[in-house]
């Protein structure tokens, strides 16, 4: 009877996991043709500079609109395209919608610079950055409009060569983030060697600041520490009035969060913050 049920559980068990890879392998199925089809979006999310009022970029998301599924958020694919490798025909795909969009937003004045987010698998794959290239010139997008972020931890792992691609763009006017902070081990003095304008301090140190007397002390020492460095801060996931207050008083300027907007498509952003849209920071509170 034990031995029975011992078994009945082992079975369920690789029930499970036969499903579970069965699962994945009909995602990535999926996710192979989705590249094929053309079945991304992107969604934009605005950054508010408070000192000089107004938006100053805006962060560029992917969304998968499957035509049998709810809209899938990066979470539920991002994963799996990194670790199948096809994070790089998505990346050019999402690199190119980006630059055109750029290119847009530039000739229609809207001087928001777009930021790309960039897995690891991505940035450091040797086509990248003559893809990158091309992508710029095929739809003539200003090198000033685009903003390249990258993850804490790569970040501290980038080599000569990534440096030196990073400090070549950058010299055209690009620039470059550093994504997720605070969420993975960084060696403080090799930040200032990085070729690197901003910071975004990752959701999870910003959330409770608050009601914790601890998480505001931590927040804003990394804070002081990055502007100590002559880095520019950008506080992500803000999602209420208190944790602007908070954080403006320790010199934080730049946000971005719900509060401020949720990611919306571009036509619907360029409507709201666009030039005909009121561009004040009070007017995007919606
Ligand atoms: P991320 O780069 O840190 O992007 C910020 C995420 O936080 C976005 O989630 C955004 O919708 C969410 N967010 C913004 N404000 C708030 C807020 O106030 N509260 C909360 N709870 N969340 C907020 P999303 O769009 O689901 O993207 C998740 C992650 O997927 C991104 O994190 C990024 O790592 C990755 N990702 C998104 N788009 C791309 C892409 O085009 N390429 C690559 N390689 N990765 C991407
Ligand atoms: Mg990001
Ligand atoms: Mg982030
Ligand atoms: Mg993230």
């Amino acid at each position: 009877e034990a031995k029975a049920r011992g078994r009945r559980r082992v079975e369920l068990y690789s029930d499970d996991l036969e499903q579970r890879i069965a699962g994945k392998s009909e995602l990535e199925r999926d996710l192979r043709r989705a590249i094929k089809r053309d079945e991304f979006l992107l969604e934009f999310q605005p950054q508010v500079d408070y000192v000089a009022g107004r938006i100053v970029g805006a962060e560029a998301l992917v969304r998968w609109a499957h035509p049998e599924r709810a809209l899938m958020m990066p979470e539920g694919f991002v994963a799996l395209a990194e670790e199948t490798g096809l994070i790089v025909e998505l990346g050019e795909w999402i690199m190119n919608r980006v630059c055109e969009t750029a290119a847009r937003w530039a000739a229609a004045g809207i001087d928001h610079r777009l930021c790309l987010n960039l897995s690891a698998r991505e940035i450091t794959h040797p086509d990248f950055f003559q893809r990158f290239d091309a992508a710029m010139a095929r739809h003539n997008t200003p090198a000033n409009m685009l903003e390249l972020e990258i993850g804490e931890s790569l970040a501290m792992r980038m080599d000569i060569g990534l440096i030196e691609q990073l400090e070549r763009l950058r010299a055209r006017g690009m620039s470059v983030a550093i994504d997720d902070f605070g969420t993975g081990y960084s060696n403080l003095s090799r930040l200032k060697d990085l070729p690197v304008d901003r910071v975004k301090i990752d959701r999870s140190l910003v959330r409770d600041i608050v009601i914790s007397p601890e998480a505001r002390t931590i927040c804003s020492s990394v804070v002081a520490l990055i502007q100590g460095l002559g880095l520019q801060v950008v506080i992500e996931g803000v999602e209420s009035e208190e944790q602007i207050e908070m954080l403006r008083v320790v010199g934080c300027n730049v946000f971005q969060g719900f509060h401020l907007s949720r990611p919306v498509g571009e036509t619907r952003y360029v409507e709201r913050f666009g030039p005909e849209g009121d561009n004040g920071v009070e007017a995007q509170k919606a």
